[in-house]
């Protein structure tokens, strides 16, 4: 799991971001500003009767950063190290990540400062109901849209449902996505981010000339993401596995190693060490192994101006959020290593989001393969798009990433106008 908090501000990364970007598009001030300021953020200080007895104040935050597009979208973490800054910044990556892959949403993001590893059940569903009544003037399938994110899963999302829904006084399953499929879940939500990310890098290998079939691929991170997109590559694209690794270390044989097998073990044994037939690395060889693709897919900041230079890889293919830092994404450019940026790669999970939504609306379930065609015709576009940006500017895709996705924005804000 990623941490949440870190020792940058992120909202201040976040605006720097806006920054260049701006630059780059040629923006005038006050559409700069815009872009640079959440639209509304909304801080909640409530009561949650614990398991003694005693009752305790935890404070929620919601940003509801850009809706210029549509609804906002974005997760809801519970964390200690939760800040009203860093949920501003990944609201402000949720407005962007929807752009880039064109769903018709504006961002969001909201969290709870609390210590989940800590809490009961039931101290956390009174926790999730009470907060989500808070959010109910400010949240709904036309307004915005939460979904899980660090510590939180379909059950508390079924729990936010169920309050809202009490609320109205009727179901409302579009008010929140990543539910159970029971309550209207999608099929195909829980591996579409890694899902995803190996259609991304099925696009990005012929611009390199490199062919997938036998290609070597090396996975920092082998959790929800990570084993996915490794299942996919070997099953579907047959690429080669060649290292996977997680929080206790990580394995490497470079003739190949069965995902599944892999998988099958981290569920008995607690982790992918000690896998039988491959070598013990640690988390930072993995990086700088010689692979053609390499999918950092645990946490923010594992490549740094530190190892850069030694990342041997010909496609690092984000399904982290935020693995490279900005140093190292120039070291990248000047060797040629093609980035596939975490707004695109891991965008497959906030797609299967939309379908999942759109579903709801329609009162109509899709098909496993009818989500996946789709998703495979998002994820398609959305790299075409940027790739041809990236040709078209030469700049690296991080930044024709982040071009597509404001020019969209300030184009939508545009035709909207500024009221009154
Ligand atoms: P997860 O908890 O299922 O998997 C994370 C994996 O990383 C685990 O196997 C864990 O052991 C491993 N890990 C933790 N610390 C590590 C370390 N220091 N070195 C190597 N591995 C380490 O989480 P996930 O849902 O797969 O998310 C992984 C990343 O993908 C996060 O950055 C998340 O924000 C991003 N992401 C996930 C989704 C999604 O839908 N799951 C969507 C978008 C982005």
């Amino acid at each position: 799991m990623p941490q949440s908090g870190a020792a940058i501000n992120p909202f201040e990364t976040a605006k720097r971001q806006i920054d260049i970007v701006a630059d780059i598009l040629r923006l005038d001030e006050g559409t700069r500003a815009v872009l640079k300021h959440p639209k509304r953020e909304f801080t909640v200080n409530f009561p949650v009767r614990m398991d003694d007895g005693s009752y305790r104040v935890f404070t929620g935050y919601r940003v509801q950063y850009n809706m210029a597009r549509g609804p906002s979208k974005g997760g809801i973490r519970y964390h200690p190290q939760v800040t009203l800054d860093e949920v501003r910044a990944l609201a402000a990556w949720m407005t962007w990540k929807c752009a880039v892959v064109n769903l018709p949403y504006g961002g969001a993001k909201g969290g709870v400062i609390c210590d989940p590893k800590h809490m009961s059940r039931g101290e956390l569903e009174r926790l999730t109901r009470r907060f989500a009544t808070e959010l109910v003037p400010i949240i709904g399938p036309e307004i915005d849209i939460p979904a899980p994110d660090v510590y939180t899963d379909s059950q508390t999302m079924a729990w936010i449902m169920d309050t809202y829904s009490q609320e109205k006084g009727y179901s409302v399953p579009g008010v929140v996505t990543g539910k159970p499929i029971a309550i209207g879940g999608s099929e195909g939500r829980g591996e579409a981010t890694g899902r995803g990310c190996a259609y991304v890098i099925r696009e990005a290998a012929p611009k390199l000339g490199l062919k997938l079939k036998g290609a070597s691929i090396a996975v920092q991170g082998f959790g929800n993401a990570g084993s996915v997109a490794a299942k996919i590559l070997n099953d579907e694209f047959g690429a080669k596995i060649i290292a996977a690794s997680d929080s206790q270390g990580g394995i490497y044989n470079p003739e190949g190693i069965n995902p599944h097998k892999v998988e099958e073990y981290k569920q008995k044994s607690g982790s992918v060490v000690k896998f039988p037939g491959a070598k013990s690395i640690s988390n930072e060889e993995i990086l700088e192994l010689k692979t053609d693709v390499l999918i950092p897919a645990a946490l923010e900041n594992q490549l740094t101006s530190k190892n850069a230079d030694k990342v041997q890889a010909k496609i690092v293919a984000e399904a982290a959020n935020g693995p490279t830092v900005p140093e190292a994404d120039k070291v990248f450019f000047e060797k040629k290593i093609t980035v596939l940026p975490d707004i695109l790669a891991n965008a497959g999970g906030v797609t299967v989001s939309y379908f999942e939504w759109a579903q709801n609306l329609e009162g109509y379930s899709w098909s496993l393969a009818e989500v996946n065609d789709r998703l495979n015709h998002v994820m398609t576009e959305s790299y075409a798009r940027v790739h041809a940006v990236a040709e078209e500017r030469k700049v690296d895709n991080r930044t024709a990433a982040y071009v597509t996705a404001i020019q969209r924005v300030v184009d939508a804000m545009r035709f909207r106008g500024f009221f009154p």
